[in-house]
């Protein structure tokens, strides 16, 4: 831009250098031809725009067409045809349609868009221009004004000439306070034509009024100062169009611009009063006028804030989604009603599994059953009643109706779970609620912890659950809190153990893998077993970190362990850990960090997480894709139909160690069994019978064609190096 502007300038030192020899009536012929190429270049910048620019840019080039012909029909016939150009004449019009075009076409391209923004800056344009009017008065137009012309025509032609440049001024005033970031290059460009323009302009003016101008004089500069500038900033303006920008605030800048030019026509007003020169209506007048504009401005901008002060004190008490309350809200009007001592109740809601809605369906989907879950809310509860939405999935309600409360949370429920629309799927919602009262005078921060609680424990009771709060629930609360608190620390330090567990082939009891089982050795509780600090690592929001640790280690442990060349590492894998998008790339880096080949590993899913659509499967697709191996781990207990089994991405089936269990104990079971192996083969898939605690089990399957198992009959889950290749029990 610094590269442009300089070009500006420079394109007037011919000008200025030529100016006193013979070629200097060229330079005529040349500031036609530069304000020509200017007018098309603004044409050009028009093609490739849209909307108010387009025309703005069309309008600004025909301006300068418009000059340059008609400073083409000057020269022509002044300085090469030597035939005397009568005033006014066509290339008068000319002249003038550069600040009438000009100036409509700036408007235009200043883009102002909302109403107010346009109310603002007609105000801000008629402010500046009664008070540059004032200053041209005082230099240029009273001369022009004194000096009369032979008819009227003439006379209102060449005061045409410095109103036009106070116009053009103005705009070039206005296009200043709207430039910003990018288009802040592109308004110095056509601020720099505006004044080049205005200054030659007024020069011309004054020389020809005293009878000093000559053609191609100094001055004249301006004028290719002028084209260069408006030429480069269409070049610009259709390379980087300017983004729009009114977003209601103004600009300290913005503020304070009509009052610059403003202050400038007083101080000269009041310096020709001093100096005791004339001053009439010419100066009074528009200075008057200027001041009144600005008390409307002063006015307009009053009522305008005071609009943006009440948006934004609803926008600070309201959440934009579902137009409830919100936290502040909310804190706001427990403090004031616990304040009063009237016994009140607080209902705090956390939907279920809105995660894994959001993740399947998207966040637009999301958003409309947060919207829906306020409506039913709102029809839930009293008008007066104080509905909120705390953030994400939680919503909280405080009402000072405290009777039939347990009998009101299950109406919120069966309300909630009504099935409902989203585009072309039916969703449904349930909901974890707690309920606690305050029956006098409380501190909001307890009745919050209260009904914090009371939601805990209806989510520990299950899905779309309520809970009042009573006060044995703290007890379990300080106990979670700690848990997480230490199982944080363990992670930090890396104090997850892994022990693995063989699996082996029924027949020969061959070590065909091992499976690596997480243990979280607690400073004073012992081994802590992964059915109980997996869900606690899943409510903490840590179990991606916990599935991180594990792998890494068994990865690394599986790698140097000398059974790896015949055997492969299965890891149990959470299901919220499937739903991270980046976990197929995550498996990937740590086997190639390991230095294992993807078919070296098997991932365990548990059944009952690959419910039909569930966006594990996607997951699940990808990562075998890739050479790693898919097992359904606890088959039998979860629901994936039989009907889906074959649609599954998954090599290896693991049937929980209940139904084995049950195969020994009902013959019936047994020969269902025992034809699941056929199905299991005939779509591909393998079967390691799990949980084979005693030799018949064993026999029994074997007799009913399973391939392999796992079991305490088979080792314990212990340390790695302590699983002998071939098991203890035939290798003896
Ligand atoms: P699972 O994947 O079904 O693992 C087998 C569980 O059965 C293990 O319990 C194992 O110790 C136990 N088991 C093995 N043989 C026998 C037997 O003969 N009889 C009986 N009664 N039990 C047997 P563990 O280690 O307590 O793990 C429990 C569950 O925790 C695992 O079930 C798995 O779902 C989960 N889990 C373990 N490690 C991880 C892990 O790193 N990440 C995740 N997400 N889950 C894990
Ligand atoms: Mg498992
Ligand atoms: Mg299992």
């Amino acid at each position: 831009m610094t590269a442009l502007v300089a070009l500006c300038l420079a394109a007037g030192v011919p000008v200025v250098l030529l100016s006193h020899t013979a070629a200097a009536t060229y330079t005529q012929l040349a500031s036609s031809a530069l304000a020509c190429a200017a007018g098309v270049l603004g044409f050009l910048a028009a093609r490739r725009l849209t909307g108010n620019a387009r025309h703005g840019w069309a309008l600004l080039g025909g301006g300068c067409l418009s000059w340059g012909l008609g400073n083409f029909y000057w020269s022509w016939n002044e300085l090469v045809v030597h035939a005397e150009v009568l005033f006014p004449s066509l290339a008068d019009a000319g002249y003038l349609g550069l600040p009438v075009l000009g100036a409509a076409g700036l408007w235009l391209i200043s883009g102002f868009s909302s109403v107010r923004a346009r109310t603002t800056v007609l105000l801000d344009g008629l402010i500046v221009g009664c008070a540059l009017f004032v200053v041209g008065w005082v230099i240029t137009v009273r001369s022009v004004w004194e000096a009369g012309a032979d008819s009227k025509l003439a006379f209102v032609v060449s005061l045409a000439y410095p109103v036009g440049d106070i116009v053009l001024a103005t705009m070039a005033v206005l296009v200043a306070a709207r430039a910003r970031g990018g288009g802040r290059g592109i308004a110095i460009l056509i601020i720099l034509g505006l004044a080049g323009m205005t200054a030659s302009d007024s020069m011309f003016l004054l020389d020809t009024s005293a009878g000093t101008y000559f053609t191609g004089q100094s001055s004249d500069a301006g004028f290719f100062i002028c084209f260069t500038a408006l030429g480069a900033a269409s070049w610009a303006a259709a390379r980087w169009p300017a983004e729009q920008n009114d977003a209601g605030v103004l600009t300290r800048w913005r503020i304070l611009l009509p009052y610059v030019p403003f202050g400038l026509a007083a101080s000269v007003v009041a310096g020709q009063t001093i100096g005791g020169g004339r001053v009439g209506a010419p100066e009074v007048v528009p200075l008057l006028a200027g001041l009144v504009l600005i008390l409307l401005r002063q006015l307009s901008t009053l009522l305008h804030n005071s609009t943006l002060t009440r948006r934004m004190r609803y926008q600070a008490y309201h959440d934009p989604l579902t137009g409830l309350g919100n936290r502040a809200q909310f804190t706001e009007r427990l403090e004031v009603t616990l304040a009063a001592g009237t016994p009140v109740a607080v209902v705090y809601l956390d939907l279920d599994d809105f995660k894994l809605v959001n993740d399947s369906l998207g966040h637009d989907a999301g958003d409309v059953v947060l919207r829906t879950v306020g409506d039913r809310l709102r029809a839930c509860f009293e008008p007066d009643d104080t509905i909120a939405r705390l953030g994400g999935d939680e919503f909280a309600v405080l009402t000072g109706r405290v009777d039939g409360l347990p009998a009101q949370a299950r109406r919120l429920l069966a309300e909630l779970h009504a099935p409902f629309q989203v585009g072309s799927r039916t969703v449904q919602v349930g909901a974890s609620v707690g309920v606690a009262v305050a029956t006098g005078p409380m501190y909001a921060e307890d009745l919050r912890k209260n009904v914090d609680l009371a939601m805990y424990a209806a989510k520990a009771q299950g899905k779309n659950t309520y809970a009042m709060f009573e006060p044995s629930m703290r007890q379990g609360f300080d106990r979670e809190m700690m848990f997480r608190a230490e199982l944080r620390q363990a992670l930090a330090h890396d104090l997850l153990d892994v022990v693995y567990q063989p699996i082996v082939t029924l027949a020969d009891r061959q070590v065909i893998g091992v499976e690596a089982l997480a243990r979280w050795e607690h400073p004073y509780l012992g081994s802590v077993p992964p059915e109980v600090f997996i869900p606690v690592a899943e409510r903490a929001g840590v179990i991606a970190e916990v599935g991180v640790s594990v792998l890494r280690r068994a990865l690394a442990e599986f790698a140097a362990w000398p059974g790896a060349g015949d055997a492969y590492l299965s890891i149990n894998v959470s299901p919220s850990q499937m739903l991270d998008p980046s976990f197929p790339a995550t498996v990937a880096t740590m086997l190639a960090q390991a230095g294992l080949r993807p078919e070296q590993l098997v991932l365990e899913v548990a059944e009952s997480a690959l419910a039909d659509e569930s966006d594990v499967i996607g997951t699940l697709a990808l990562l075998r894709s890739t050479g790693v191996r898919i097992a359904i781990d606890d088959f039998g207990t979860g629901y994936a139909s039989l009907r889906h089994l074959h649609r599954l991405p998954a090599d290896i089936v693991k049937i929980d160690g209940t139904y084995v269990r049950d195969i020994a104990r009902d013959p019936a079971a047994a020969r269902i069994v025992g034809t699941l192996w056929q199905l299991f083969g005939a779509i591909g898939l393998t079967a390691v019978a799990e949980g084979l605690e005693d030799p018949a089990q064993a026999q029994m399957l074997l007799e009913l064609g399973c391939p392999a198992g796992q079991g305490f009959l088979y080792g314990y889950p212990a340390p790695l190096a302590s699983i002998a290749l071939r098991n203890p029990l035939t290798a003896a």
